[in-house]
This record gives C-alpha cells, structure tokens and sequence, in this order.
C-alpha cells in the first residue's frame, strides 16, 4: 500500500463505497490522509456503571450479557435490546432501527458503548456507539474524542474512521515540502502528527489547534510564496511609461456632468503615478457596484490612448462588457479615438457592426484605442499593436481557464502593460495586506452623485403578506424585484428556501401574473447570461436567484431586493446582494427574511439593515464568522482548502515564514517543489 493507492483496494471497500468517496473526491489513501473531520464527539470520559448519571455523555466498558431484537409494540421500528454490566453494575442499552446490530454484538462480547445517558423509567444508553475491546487499547469509534466527517448516501463515519485508522501509519510517507528551518522557526507540528492528530485527537485534543494551524500553514505558506515571487517579478519587470497630463484629465472631468467624489480624485492620482512609471503598475480598485470606478478606469483610459498606447478592458460577462462598451462611448465622446466591443456574440466599433476577423485586424493595426470585451478579446488572436493598460473588472469572476488565458494576453515580448483591477467586493484590510501584498489598493469609500442608501429592513413573518403586496405595487408601477434564497433545490432534512420551489410557489400563489425568471449556479454560464440579459431587458418582472446574482448587473429599473433566510448569508454577500438594487432614479428597498431565533444572528441582521459601509461590513465578517467566510466562496480570488483553520496568526508567520525562504532563495532555485506548487497558483491568479 503506497499513499497513491486507490481506496477500493482496501480492505473492506467495496464498489459503493468507493462510488461514495469519490463522490467527496476522495480516492487514494493520500485522498483520505487529509479529509479532515469537521468536528469531534467527545467519548473521552470513561466511567464504571455505577457513577453514571442521567445527562452523562460517557464511554462505558463491559461484557454484553444480553442483547436480542424485536419490534415494538405498534410494529413500525425495531429495536434490539441489551444489557451491559461491569464489576460494579448493570445498564440497559437500545438501539432503534438497527436490528443486524443483534448479530453483529454477541452476549458475552467485551465491549465499549459511547453515549449519552438518559432515564426512560430506567437509566439507560440509547442507540450509543459500539466497539468490540482490543487488547492493544487503542479505540476507534468510543473512548476518545471521536471524529465527525461528512458523509453521503452509502458512507458512514464508521466506515470512514476504520479506513483513515488503516491508512494513518502511511502519513509517515508524505513528504512534508516546508523546510526544516522553516518548521523549527515558526514552531510547526510535522506534517505526519498534525494529520494523525487532526483524525484522532489525542487526550482532550490540546494539540488540535497547532494541527490546525500546521495544516493551513502549507497553504498559505505556498499562496504567499507565490504573491512574493510575483512582486519580485513585477519590480524588475518594466512597463511602458504614460506620463501624467493634467490638462487633458482636467479636460476630460470638465465635460462631466458630475464632479469626482474624493474618493474617485484619490483613485485616479494614485493611478497616474503608477502608470508614470517605467515600472509595471497593479493596482487594485475597490468599491461598491455603482461607487464610480469605471469612471476612474476611464480617465486612466485616457491617459494611456494619449499617451499612444492601446487598451484592453475585460469584463467576465457579455452584459457588463456591453454596459462598459456604452459608457466608454458616451463619457468619451469629446475625444477623437475610437472604442471597440469585442464579445463571443457582438463585434463593433465606435457603433458599427464588425465582423470578427475585421475587428481583430483593427485591433492588431492599432486602429482600436480602447478594446473592451469578455475573455474572447483575449482569444481574438491578432493581439494588439502596442498595450498600455489592461484593465480588468471582477478579475475573481472569470474561472480559472479563462484565467489562465489572460495570462497569455498581453504582447510579452515588450514591456508589459500596466494592470488596473477592479472589484466590488471588499476584503479587509488587514487580510489584503497579507494575502494581496503584491497589489496595491484603491479604495472608493461613498458612492457618488447624493445616491440614497437602500432602506433595509428585517421582516418578521407576520409581515410577509404586506411585503408581498409592497412588490405587487412596485411592479404595477414597472419595477422589477430580485427574491433571493440560499439554495437551488429543496432538501428533506431543512426548511430553508429554495429557488425552484420558490419560483413555482410565487408564480401559483403569489404573483399569478408576473412573468418571473429563475437563475442559479446550476446553469451553465450561457443559459445564467441569457436569463441575466432577459431581466435586464425586462423581459421578466421577477429574479428568482441563489447568490450567482451578485455578478455585477446593472438593472437600474430593479427597486426590491427580497432575500429569505438572509441570516445564510455573511454580511459582505448581503452587501453585494443589496447592491443590485438602488441602481437607478427610484428609491429602492432591502427585504431580509429568517427563520433564525438565535438572538445572535437576529442582532447581525439588525447591524446589516442599519451599515452602509461594505468595507466595515467584510471587517465584521472576518470577526463574526472567521475566514472561511471569505474564502471558498469565490470572493477572493484565493481559495484555501483548509480556510475554515485560517487564522490571523497563520497568515501573519506565513507571509514571514515566506519573506525569510525568498532571501535565501530569491528564486527558490533550491527548492524546486515548493517552486512547482507556487507557480500555477501565480499563473491562476494574476496577469502574466
Ligand atoms: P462602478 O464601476 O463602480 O460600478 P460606475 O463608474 O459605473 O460605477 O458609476 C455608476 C454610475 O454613477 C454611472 O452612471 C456613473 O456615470 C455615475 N457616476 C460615477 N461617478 C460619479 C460622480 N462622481 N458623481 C455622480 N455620478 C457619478
Ligand atoms: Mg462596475
């Protein structure tokens, strides 16, 4: 058995177990080693049956005198019985529907059962863990805090915990790739004991924490190699230098209709000195959807076309390059250079169709000053003449292959265009610091033009009814509502909302007559745009969604944000949500439903309805709910594996632990593998 051996040849691992594994991608011991429990019972407490108490959560140890089954007495569950005795007494245990169990568990085994005990007339074990006793001590199931994986149809945490006891003593094989010096400097558990520990605390599970922490550390170790060597990179790498021209800016904020918030003026200066460089710029910009970016990101546009240099801006959706195509136009009128849209299904410039091979040559000759498009500009082949900046919003929304080809796209050969990303996700910013330390940040902190917040409001159920004729009214005034759930499809064992049940729900008992839309993560990207595009186009009154809403769409006419079970939501995702409404000239509203009574997530709901501030929103984020609510969730751009054991901690002797290897190995020539795991996450991450 090797730590590549595929499970199925395991002992005891038939086909659906191993369909089941798969299912949680779990396939070779190696698989297994690190599919980590996501929380312990605590059996630890072992007890003679005299001194157990009604409410004990105890292991107990002693010989099954008897054990048989029957069904009860309305005949609709079996149970098998049993008594356990050891020197100082006797307990009655039952087991409901587990009627092989009298087979398995024979009077007169020497066993272990892990439980909770309670008094039904007499005390007793109900359906606790069981265990035959092996002389060498070391139990599984019982006796110990005990690991809780997730599982699926056909997979049982027993099943689960005898395997990973079978692989364990293959950890020892895993090579640990953080070095010596690195371990020993940062006070790291070795790999081989923190995964062990991870699986099978020992004692009360002291050590479980600095297994956690041992765990994510290689992640962020890696992730922050990878970022440093970036920045390495981009401090030699040289770019073309667009000089700052005042007047022409100056020109430009003359003919708005507007004047630039503070925030905007701060953005734009902090962009024309970077680009005033001969070293490459990446800057990232960040604000809410509507806080004027793309107006900056236009005025940088500028620079760069006057300078003599092109410009790519990507978006990751047809409708938003569109929407960027069309302000591009129209806020650049004055200026004598021509704008072109480049998507899978539209081609033109400056208005006019193109056929695609006609707008890539354009592009190629220089003739286009501003190419804006989706990831097919960057596919379109003749490239671009001469690139200045490359300007990319919600750079996190484009999935990893289309990533991967933005890498490919500027003209490597000459200097490299500078980088100006933008999002309107906020991240905090004690963890941009760490995580993002070779992006510089922008931050637009008010949104422009005395734009009303969206009144927020926490509905109780009772209110339900007059919400719902609220929306009827916001509809027959031609108005459009966004009702949001947290899951696509309805699940046996929780009341939470779903998005197909409640589309068919508000269209039989609701709002009979609106024409409503569904949309969720399922669909494919196609069929998710061409739904986004016919709301957008109000063809339909009514989104029902799951988050995938919160892609930057611009449906100004959108006045209701409705959102059920809202306390599923983090803040920042709530923010993002409500963002999608109050986008226009009417005012707009922010529903949240829940069914929570936890005191706790009522009062968060409360704060949210109350904080318009994104940024202090994504901060109480990471204080309430920890990291994992920031990663794995798309809205970083990073996805740890193990973020839900990210601390600050780790981060910080992370990024150190990283710093420290990068001066003695500037280009980890001595550590190939390390170096062979940092480069695709450079390459998934930022432009090359
Ligand atoms: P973002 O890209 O951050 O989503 P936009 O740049 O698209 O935001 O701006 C949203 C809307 O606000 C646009 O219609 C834009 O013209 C307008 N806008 C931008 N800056 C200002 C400003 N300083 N004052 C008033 N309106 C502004
Ligand atoms: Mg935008």
């Amino acid at each position: 058995m090797t730590l590549d051996t595929p499970l199925e040849h395991l002992r005891g691992v038939g086909p659906a177990v191993t369909r089941a594994l798969a299912k949680k991608e779990v396939r070779t011991v190696r698989d297994l080693l690190f599919y980590f429990p996501f929380r312990y019972l605590d059996f630890s407490q072992s007890k003679p049956i005299k001194d157990i108490k009604p409410g004990d959560t105890v292991t107990v140890r002693g010989v099954l005198k008897t054990i048989s089954s029957r069904y009860s007495f309305r005949g609709r569950m079996s149970l098998a019985e049993g008594v356990i005795s050891d020197d100082t007494g006797s307990l009655k245990v039952v087991w409901f529907n587990q009627p092989y169990l009298a087979k398995t568990l024979k009077a007169g085994d020497d066993i272990l059962l892990a439980g909770t005990a309670q008094r039904y007339k007499t005390l007793q074990l109900q359906n606790p863990i069981y265990e035959k006793f092996n002389e060498a001590g070391d139990s599984t199931h019982t006796g110990r805090l005990v690991p809780v994986y997730h599982t699926t149809e056909n997979l049982y945490n027993r099943t689960i915990r005898n395997l990973v006891k079978q692989c364990l003593p293959l950890a020892g094989q895993l090579e640990d790739l953080v070095p010596a010096e690195t371990l020993k400097n940062f006070r790291l558990m070795p790999l081989a004991a923190a995964i062990a520990e991870l699986h099978f605390p020992g004692g009360g599970g002291q050590a479980l924490g600095q297994a956690q922490r041992r765990i994510v550390f290689d992640e962020v170790f890696i992730q922050q190699l990878a970022v440093q060597l970036h920045k390495r990179q981009l401090a030699r790498t040289a770019a073309p230098r667009i000089p700052a021209q005042v007047d022409l800016i100056k020109e430009f904020l003359a003919g708005l209709p507007f004047s630039l918030t503070a925030g905007q003026k701060r953005a734009l200066w902090d962009i024309v000195q970077d680009m005033d460089k001969t070293k490459t710029m990446n800057r990232l910009l960040e604000g809410d959807v509507g806080s004027g970016k793309t107006l900056v990101a236009m005025a940088a546009a500028l620079e760069a076309v006057a300078a003599g240099y092109q410009v790519a801006v990507l978006a990751p959706t047809e409708i938003l390059a569109s929407q960027h195509y069309d302000s591009f136009r129209k806020y650049l009128k004055p200026f004598p250079f021509s704008i072109a849209l480049l998507t899978r299904n539209f081609q033109a410039v400056d208005g006019a169709k193109q056929t695609r091979a006609g707008l890539a040559a354009k592009i190629g000759k220089g003739e286009v000053a501003i190419a804006i498009g989706t990831h097919a500009l960057l596919q379109q082949g003749a490239g671009f003449r001469d690139l200045g900046l490359v300007v990319i919003d919600e750079q996190h929304r484009f999935g990893v292959q289309q990533r991967g080809t933005l890498l490919k796209l500027p003209a490597s050969k000459g200097p490299r265009p500078h980088l100006l990303s933008m999002s309107a996700t906020p991240i905090p910013r004690t963890l941009a610091l760490s995580v993002y330390s070779d992006l510089d940040i922008s931050r637009l902190t008010e949104l422009p033009g005395g734009r009303k917040a969206v009144a927020t409001k926490v509905v109780s159920e009772d209110e339900r009814a007059k919400a719902y004729a609220f929306i009827r009214a916001q509809l027959k005034a031609g108005r459009q509502v966004f009702i949001v759930t947290p899951r696509v499809e309805d699940s046996e064992t929780s009341t939470i909302k779903s998005a197909k049940a409640e589309l068919v729900r508000l269209q039989d008992e609701v709002f009979p007559r609106a024409k409503i839309g569904l949309v969720h993560g399922k669909l494919s990207g196609a069929e998710k745009e061409r739904i986004m595009a016919q709301f957008h186009n109000r063809g339909l009154d009514i989104l029902v969604a799951t988050s995938v809403i919160e892609i930057g769409i611009d449906v100004p006419n959108a006045t209701v944000m409705l959102i059920e079970d809202a306390d599923r939501f983090g803040l920042a995702q709530l923010h993002q949500l409500r963002g999608r409404v109050g986008r226009g000239e009417h005012a707009s509203y922010c529903f949240l439903f829940t069914q929570t009574e936890s005191p706790e997530a009522l009062e968060r709901l409360k704060l949210f309805s109350r904080t318009t501030d994104g940024f202090k929103l994504a901060e109480l984020d990471l204080e309430q709910r920890g990291f994992g609510s920031l990663f794995g969730s798309q809205q970083t751009g990073y996805d740890f594996k193990f973020s839900q054991y990210l601390t600050m901690d780790v981060l910080k002797i992370g990024q150190k632990a990283a710093s420290e290897l990068l001066k003695t190995d500037a280009s980890l020539k001595k550590h190939p593998q390390l170096l062979k795991l940092a480069e695709p996450l450079l390459e998934q991450i930022h432009l090359e």
